[in-house]
């Protein structure tokens, strides 16, 4: 089964969406197997990682903001840097689902990837 729900970004940042996530798992269990998360962005990602100390997101975006440098991109909107961290992130992660829960690492948790906030943002999540 296929839902979809929003959030609203405020600007740059990663925002963790597992109880979100983990909410419509729960309430449309389907067999069991893997739930895909999926963002239809071009200037966002999701990704997984560590949910425990914050400063490992905050650090994920120094180190994006290293690899993406400032440069005379064509891109009239202004936004390449965007577009490129969002490639190298991705637009989808799967999680394993055991027992209509999310099968995560115990450090783990999904997050949503914001290059261009602030902005409305979708995500899609298929729970089969
Ligand atoms: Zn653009």
């Amino acid at each position: 089964m296929l839902k979809e729900f929003t959030i609203d970004t405020p600007r740059e940042g990663f925002i963790d969406i597992t109880s979100q996530v983990s909410a419509i798992v729960r309430q449309n269990p389907g067999e069991a197997g893997f739930c895909q998360v999926f963002i239809p962005h071009t200037t966002a990602g999701i990704t997984i990682n560590e949910n425990a100390d914050p400063d490992v997101v905050e650090d994920m975006l120094v180190a994006l903001d290293h690899m993406v440098p400032k440069l005379a991109y064509k891109h009239s909107e202004g936004n390449s840097r965007a577009h490129v961290k969002a490639s190298m992130i991705g637009s989808s992660v799967s999680v394993p689902v055991i027992d209509k829960g999310l099968h995560l690492g115990i450090w783990q948790g999904i997050y949503f990837c914001e290059f261009d906030g602030p902005r409305r943002r979708k995500i899609c999540v298929n729970t089969k």
